[in-house]
């Protein structure tokens, strides 16, 4: 069997396009144009890629990107108070701070700071607790992003078994919330776990995001699975590659996601739907929106 590529980047630009067209007709309405706050602390080479494609993106299609760039030294205090100027800017609808942050910040107090109806990343309790309940609002970018790659292929969610590598806030554990509220019966695999190659035999969906090249192999995959691979992982020789033995699982698998374009691409487009939901289900009904 020869998988179908599930193309994150031709999926992530037909959402860009659909969001630039909203954009401007929120325009012609007489209502402004969503506003993102894009924060970063310090200069770690792969967070400095990341912003400026966020940034870009969202001037692409219309938005108004307000950029922090911080030095490295900036104090806990002084990131928590640009943050609640943020929090109290009337133009601005989603705050992301890119992370990780120098080790001296810590991650959730700053987290924990960004108003909810502002947390575009969707990592704030409040946000994640929503989507442990099944009421999501503003949801994690990147599981956001495999839901609609996973909702592209048209395969039916309902009672696939489903086995996520990795747990991390960010990736692993939000991404086991979306797909048991998606219907899949899911298991989320951490360093502890014992036996992953029998786990990975036995799932129909498999999401990758451990940060290991090569780390789920090609073989385990179960004939006419979906393989999903966060995984970026970059090699000596400058090329990217993801967590999943790409050649051979796209033997077995009937659907899979190419490293890169792939997620990568869904994770910057589901941030940008984020922006445009708070900006349309919180902030417009402000009075002076
Ligand atoms: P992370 O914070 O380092 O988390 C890695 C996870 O892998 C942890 O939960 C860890 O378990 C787990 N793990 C480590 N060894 C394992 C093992 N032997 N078996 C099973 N699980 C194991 O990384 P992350 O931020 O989630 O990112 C993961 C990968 O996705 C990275 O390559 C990153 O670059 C990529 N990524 C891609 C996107 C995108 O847009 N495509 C977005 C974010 C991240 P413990 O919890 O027990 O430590």
């Amino acid at each position: 069997m020869t998988a179908q590529i599930i193309d994150g980047k031709a999926i992530a630009a037909a959402i860009r396009q659909q969001l630039k067209q909203k954009v401007a007709a929120r325009i012609e309405q007489g209502l402004r144009a969503p506003g993102l706050a894009v924060i970063l602390v310090g200069s770690n080479p792969a967070s400095q890629v990341y912003v400026r494609s966020k940034r870009k993106a969202c001037e692409e299609i219309g938005f108004i990107s307000s950029s922090f760039d911080l030095p490295i030294d900036t104090s806990e205090a002084e990131l928590l108070a640009l943050i609640d100027e943020c929090n109290h800017d009337d133009s601005i609808d989603g705050i992301l701070v890119q992370l990780p942050l120098p080790s001296h910040i810590e991650d959730a107090k700053v987290i924990e700071k960004i108003r909810p109806d502002k947390d575009v990343d969707g990592f704030h309790p409040y946000n994640i607790g929503r989507l442990a309940q099944k009421t999501p609002v503003l949801r994690p970018c990147t599981p956001k992003g495999v839901i609609t790659l996973l909702n592209s292929t048209g395969v039916d969610l309902h009672g696939l078994d489903a086995l996520v590598v990795g747990a991390s806030n960010i990736v692993g554990r939000p991404m086991g919330l979306e797909l048991l509220l998606a219907g899949c019966t899911t298991t989320v695999c951490h360093r502890f776990t014992q036996n992953l190659e029998t786990k990975v035999r036995n799932a129909d969906l498999v999401v990758a995001a451990v940060g290991r090249p090569g780390f789920i192999k090609g073989e385990w995959i179960k004939p006419g699975a979906i393989v999903i691979d966060v995984g970026i992982n970059r090699l000596d020789d400058g090329s990217l590659v993801g967590d999943v033995e790409f050649d051979l699982a796209a033997e077995h698998a009937s659907h899979i996601t190419p490293v890169p374009g792939g997620v990568g691409p869904m994770t910057i487009a589901s941030l940008l739907e984020n922006t445009l939901y708070a900006a349309e289900q919180y902030h417009d009904k402000l009075p002076h929106a």
